[in-house]
């Protein structure tokens, strides 16, 4: 049977390169919104050419409401049914292309263009995969829905629509993250912090950095009020700690600038924080009070080592902190931390070890989200990772991640794919690619991830 099933996915190869460049050459950048195009008219123009192409291949479509679209393979029961989650939305272009993002051309085996990877790639690999096993002609005990966000990238409005006036299946993948297979995201906590600014030591008259608390900022700027020697000290911890600082007087006022490495706030280990950095130095300059207090608990620790807030778990892994905003003004600090919390983390009791690590400061649970969990021992987990083996030979291995795959839009959702371990972190970047060895990879994990999971003859 798979013999004649590489055939068959031989055979779809051109054909779904040509699939993929239609839909990569439209925009489908989030715009304003219209009648009858809640997320601008290129979105819905690329789930009308999506919606066609897959209705070509002999699939039953639907748009629901031009928020999403489907497209089914099979018979039975909606809410039975395998979901294969993608999105046709991408983020905005960007600088430092050298390539035309809305203008695929493959080099050297390569597509380049925005959306090639994330995520238009692997919905076109997971349609494919769809035609080949109908072609292939095996009986499926369950229906398999294809279905196609349209707002992945920004609020994930699509789904909370889609979720209104459609059935979505209770369990199933989303190919918009990394193999084997993501089937932990770690719950997440944002907490803000308020206090006054000490009237004692230097004085910090602004310091306003940061927009998203999910965003490691990669550069500082703090004002503050000229005293003795400050730019020789300024270059003196500069040298201590090896970090990129520096200062200048104008107007009686010294502009302290802290340069650190930009990422996400789930990620933080290979990041370093440019307003963590900024408040050890302020600390080290003379702040007091409160300023003091964050440089302590915070710094440019990542794990809540300085908070009591350490705690990790075998399956998921350590919580992560960010402090992603702060702003000083007018003798006020405020502040937002992102925090992703292990699965068997209490945010209670995490909460109540911050707030005592800091007791001059007011702090607020301004959101908590719990896990999501599938379980490693699932059917559906243990499926995936032998449809990854037996293509790839690599380990048979979940993941726990920070957050922020679609997968948990569905009750019993992981994330699937498609990018390889080793591969290059191309989405949202300038020259956007994928391998079309990668496609014709995934194309087939996600035949054998169908037949696995939805023929009848397997158990
Ligand atoms: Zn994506």
């Amino acid at each position: 049977m798979y013999r004649k099933l590489d055939e068959i996915l031989v055979s779809l190869r051109p054909q779904m390169v040509e699939t993929l460049k239609r839909w990569v050459a439209i925009p489908s950048v989030k715009g304003e919104k219209t009648e009858g195009a809640p997320y601008g008219v290129e979105i819905r123009r690329c789930l009308d050419q999506a919606l066609k192409d897959c209705a070509d291949l002999g699939f039953e479509v639907e748009n629901i409401g031009n928020h999403a679209g489907h497209a089914d393979f099979g018979k039975g029961d909606d809410y039975e049914a395998l979901a294969i989650l993608a999105h046709l939305d991408v983020v905005p272009v960007g600088e430092g292309w050298t390539r035309e993002p809305f203008n695929p051309v493959v080099e050297d085996g390569i597509m380049y263009g925005r959306g090639t990877s994330d995520d238009k790639g692997p919905a076109v690999a997971a349609l494919y995969a769809m035609k080949a096993v109908k072609d292939l002609g095996i009986p499926l005990k369950r229906k398999v829905r294809l279905i196609l966000g349209c707002d992945e990238e920004s609020g994930w409005e699509d789904m909370r629509y889609y979720a209104q006036h459609a059935t979505l299946p209770r369990s199933g993948f989303s190919p918009d993250a990394d193999y084997p297979v993501i089937n932990i995201e770690k719950g997440g906590m944002h907490i803000s912090i308020e206090a006054e600014l000490p009237t004692e030591g230097l004085q910090v008259l602004s310091f306003n950095t940061g927009e998203r608390p999910n965003v490691v900022p990669g550069s500082a700027k703090a004002k503050i009020q000229d005293g003795a020697d400050l730019l020789q000290k300024v270059d003196e911890l500069s040298k201590k700690y090896g970090w990129k600082v520096s200062a200048q007087e104008e107007d009686g006022c010294v502009h302290i600038q802290t340069t650190g490495i930009p990422g996400h706030a789930a990620y933080p280990e290979a990041t370093l924080n440019a307003i963590g950095m900024m408040l050890v130095i302020l600390r080290d300059l003379g702040a007091t009070g409160s300023l003091a207090t964050l440089a302590n608990t915070l710094g440019i620790t990542y794990h809540g080592e300085n908070m009591n807030a350490s705690v990790e778990d075998g399956q998921s892994g350590k919580l992560t902190c960010n402090i992603g905003i702060i702003r000083v003004e007018n003798n006020k600090l405020y502040a937002l931390l992102d925090l992703r919390t292990p699965v068997l983390a209490n945010h209670q009791e995490i909460f109540k070890a911050i707030s005592a690590s800091m007791p001059d400061c007011n702090l607020t649970l301004v959101s908590s989200r719990p896990p999501h969990v599938v379980p490693e021992s699932s059917e559906l987990v243990q499926k995936l990772l032998d449809a990854y083996h037996e293509v790839t030979g690599n380990e048979k291995k979940a993941l726990a991640i920070g957050g922020g795959t679609y997968a948990k839009v569905l009750e019993e959702g992981v994330a699937f794919g498609a990018s390889f371990p080793g591969d290059p972190e191309v989405a949202h970047q300038a020259d956007e690619h994928i391998r079309l060895e990668s496609l014709y990879k995934s194309m087939k994990i996600f035949a054998l991830a169908i037949i696995k999971l939805c023929g009848q003859n397997e158990n």
